[in-house]
């Protein structure tokens, strides 16, 4: 663990003036929002508006506003799309027959969902193919949980709590076997002890070789840990439907932080913060809000940051993408393949902000 400490900030005008910030690194955005917030910007770039996105690319108010503001319409349903129409499928995964009806009427169909998320649907038909009944531990009706379960909707069985798992328990016959998947951005507390009861349940339990819980979700809740007993309270930065943001708040709570709060901007910290502040951003929480919000806390003794890890995943722009990149043959075409050719060290929050500023 690193720690890096920055004096207090002389602009800083009408903070809330605590005494110091801790701020947890790895947060904020992660490989899969990188990819899919910089797939969106390059539809929006090459078609005429409006472009299409099904469900929110990620779950963030901001990050959505700005490209509402850029003429993006999201959508609930595909079939409201019309024909020959440019359409995203958000970062989350959608269901097989969301993305089959997707493709109808000549749409322009681009899946941004994250390879993690792919897995995982990967994992579910392969077990489901093998005759394995699958316990699901996620969240109801969060769009991963409800895209990852259509795959074999069958054979799954959804697990928020010990309560679900002795149900399904009791309805799976004696013989079968069980496969124990995951949404990837649970708390690891949320995880750990429905692991020990189901494999207490099952002692030939499948799990994957390599946890569904995804890097990102399990370096941004160390990152947290490191600082969370060590703060009078946590700032977590992001939105109250985003499944990660949500989880590092209860792994703030679960760490001694005798207050945790949510906030979607620096606008909604509340007054009467003191003492030592941990500050973290959820996957899709934008750099810039961090700023903002360490800037309001206006620390009187500066920030410190908490290194656990340094994160260097990247995940490529959608092959379907590239590949229509690639045939554009008007006059942006060379440019667009050396863009291509950058996209590794150009981050989503460039890219966001090329996009505000354009003309
Ligand atoms: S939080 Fe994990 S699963 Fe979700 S988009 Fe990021 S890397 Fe992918």
């Amino acid at each position: 663990m690193l720690e890096d400490h920055l004096p207090p900030s002389a602009g800083s005008l009408r903070g809330v003036a605590v005494e110091e910030v801790l701020l947890a690194q790895p947060r904020g955005f992660c490989a899969g929002v990188e990819k899919a917030i910089k797939a969106l910007a390059w539809m929006v770039k090459v078609f005429p508006p409006p472009v299409y996105c099904y469900h929110e690319i990620v779950h963030n108010q901001f990050v959505v506003s700005e490209f509402i503001t850029q003429g993006v319409i999201f959508v609930d349903d595909v079939d409201s799309v019309p024909a020959g129409a440019p359409l995203m499928l958000s970062a989350h995964g959608s269901a097989p027959e969301v993305v089959e009806a997707a493709r109808e009427n000549g749409r322009v169909v681009i899946d941004a969902v994250c390879p993690l998320v792919t897995k995982v649907h990967h994992e579910l038909k392969v077990r489901a193919s093998k005759g394995y009944e699958i316990l699901y531990v996620g969240h109801a009706m969060h769009e991963e949980s409800v895209g990852t379960m259509a795959v074999a909707p069958e054979r799954v069985h959804l697990v928020e709590d010990e309560a679900d798992l002795e149900r399904a328990t009791a309805t799976i016959p004696s013989g079968t076997p069980v496969a124990l998947l995951a949404q990837t951005t649970l708390s690891h507390d949320e995880w750990r002890h429905l692991v020990d009861k189901a494999t207490e349940s099952f002692p030939d339990l499948w799990m994957p070789g390599r946890s569904d819980l995804c890097f990102a979700t399990t370096n941004r809740q160390a990152a947290l840990r490191e600082i969370a007993g060590r703060a009078d309270a946590v700032v977590v930065i992001g939105s109250a439907n985003s499944s990660n943001t949500v989880a590092l708040t209860k792994v703030a709570a679960a760490s001694g932080c005798p207050r945790v709060l949510l906030v979607n901007a620096a606008g909604e910290l509340p007054d009467d913060l003191s003492g030592v502040v941990g500050v973290t951003a959820g996957a899709s929480a934008p750099e810039r809000l961090v700023a903002e919000v360490i800037d309001r806390l206006n620390p009187a003794k500066g920030v410190t940051t908490v290194v656990t890890v340094e994160e260097d995943e990247y995940f490529p722009p959608p092959p379907e993408l590239r590949d229509l990149l690639r045939q554009l043959d008007d006059g942006r075409a060379a440019g667009i393949q050396e863009a291509l050719r950058q996209d590794r060290t150009t981050s989503a929050a460039e890219v966001l902000d090329e996009l505000a500023h354009r003309a």
